[in-house]
């Protein structure tokens, strides 16, 4: 039997403010344990939370750029659980009357565009972290993240593979960061995402019974997951069985996913209107306020490039994936770089080495005027696209720009027929067993002579024409 994976997911992306959800502690990452706490954020009897307004703003910014409905009213709940990095035995969250409603994010699949619902988004605060000691009987409660704010993210059951979950989770992080409101950091926790996955036989109407994913820190780690859940439902389905509801906890190291618990339902939270928060209602103004103070976002920005850069949707694409590095690119074509060499440049070299070196193209060790300056020597013909690499590492590594490092090197591509002929002649003399098979029809071997003379020449003889002049001279009775 064919089965359909159907696969919705619940991204927690943690808010980029300055100050927590209701009260003024810093939210900064790495501070001493227990040091960013207060008496709100720590449940001492008889203090009130206050709302942060940036919250709700960067709530309002998300909604809008996924096409999502800012709620006339929405109200703060108690989702009320027993455990010790939750000092006030609950959780505030919105559930029956969230921040915002539907939307969508759009993704590329195999089969083309294709829009993932979005079911809501709501605000809620962080709980603690738990440090477990593992030689000690003990544990430790670092205080410092309950209150962070954050966004919760509903998408409607609308992902049909592991593949497009990736793509949804990076499309949506890539929104969050054009934005301006979270960093998307998967490994480091500000960017979370669990996964919700049932398979039905293909073509029925009524969804399968879901598990819950959990412990995924990254991309990879979700495809992976949800692979391996399809697999092992479908086993389930096929030999007989039922599904069960329940949360699910990736094992990284073994591959596989393992049941935690059974799946609690939203009654078991006993949700109820938080009576110390007033209701929240947003001033429309507000909203249009914001609606135009919006960034140029990725999906306008790829088909701006492809219009207005004649550059492929792939290249825009890859490009506009981080809004630095698509800044980037138009820095370089302003600089008068022909676009579609920029984009080949920018997606091949520059971000192997930014890779290689585990950094952003915030801090790239080439700026983009000189990386143009780079390019405009390629399309002079100053240098050739080989000696060009050997010009782009220097470049990286000691911060001069591509005329130094030509000037004082002498990589200037050498473009005198006369010159390149007269190499030509003395290898081919060189190989007479060679030339004589090539003129037997053993055409392969132009790449060795093409090869010899580069040889020769340090790799800086015009390779177009080295090819032209070794047909004529290799054709030569
Ligand atoms: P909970 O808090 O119980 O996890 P939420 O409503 O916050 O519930 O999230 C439910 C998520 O699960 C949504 O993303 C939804 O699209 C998805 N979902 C619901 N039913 C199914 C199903 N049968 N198969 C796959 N995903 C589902
Ligand atoms: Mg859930
Ligand atoms: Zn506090």
């Amino acid at each position: 039997m064919n089965y359909q994976a159907v696969i919705g997911l619940e991204v927690h992306a943690q808010m980029l403010t300055d100050s927590k959800i209701f009260c003024g502690c810093s939210t900064k990452f790495g501070a001493e344990p227990n040091s960013s706490i207060c008496p709100v954020c720590t449940a001492q009897p008889g203090v009130l939370p206050v709302l942060n307004k940036k919250v709700v703003e960067f709530g309002i910014k998300t909604a809008l750029a996924t096409h999502g409905e800012v709620c006339d009213g929405s109200w703060f709940a108690r989702k009320n659980y027993f455990y010790p990095d939750l000092p006030k035995g609950y959780q505030i969250s919105q559930y029956e009357h969230p921040l915002a409603r539907g939307g969508h994010v759009e993704i590329e699949t195999d089969g083309g565009k294709k829009k993932i619902g979005l079911t809501r988004i709501h605000m809620e605060e962080d709980a603690g972290k738990l440090l477990h000691d593992e030689h000690a009987p003990q544990s430790y409660v670092d205080l410092n993240r309950t209150g962070v704010p954050l966004l919760e993210i509903v998408s409607e059951p609308d992902i049909n593979s592991p593949q497009e979950a990736g793509a949804y989770l990076k499309k949506l992080r890539s929104i969050l960061r054009y934005l301006e409101v979270c960093d998307g950091n998967m490994e480091e926790g500000s960017f979370r995402c669990d996964a919700n996955v049932s398979v039905r036989p293909a073509g029925a109407h009524e969804l399968g019974t879901r598990t819950e994913l959990k412990n995924m820190n990254s991309f990879r780690n979700v495809e992976k997951a949800l692979e391996y859940e399809i697999k092992r439902q479908v086993q389930v389905l096929e030999d007989g069985g039922r599904v069960n509801q329940e949360t699910r906890l990736w094992n990284d190291a073994r591959d596989i996913t393992e049941s935690m618990r059974s799946k609690e339902e939203a009654h078991d939270y006993r949700y109820f209107p938080d009576p110390d928060l007033v209701a929240l209602t947003v001033d429309h103004r507000w909203i249009e306020q914001i609606r135009q103070s919006l960034p140029e976002l990725p999906d306008h920005k790829v088909e701006r490039f492809v219009c207005d850069y004649g550059i492929p949707h792939y290249d825009a694409q890859v490009l506009c994936a981080e809004k630095e590095m698509a800044d980037y690119f138009e820095a370089v074509v302003r600089e008068n770089a022909p676009p579609k060499q920029a984009s080949n440049w920018i997606m091949t070299e520059l971000m192997r080495e930014l890779k290689e070196n585990r950094r952003d193209i915030a801090d790239s060790p080439i700026n983009p005027v000189d990386f143009a300056g780079l390019i405009n020597l390629i399309e002079a013909g100053t240098i050739s696209g080989k000696i060009a690499k050997t010009v782009f590492s220097e470049m990286a590594k000691t911060g001069k720009t591509a005329q130094e490092i030509v000037r004082s090197q002498g990589l200037t591509q050498i473009s005198d027929p006369t010159r390149i002929e007269e190499v030509i002649r003395r290898v081919v003399g060189g190989f007479p067993k060679e030339a004589a098979d090539f003129r037997a029809g053993k055409e392969r071997l132009l790449g060795f002579f093409v090869g010899r003379v580069m040889k020769e020449t340090q790799g800086k003889a015009n390779p177009q024409l080295v090819n032209d002049l070794l047909q004529k001279v290799l054709s030569e009775p």
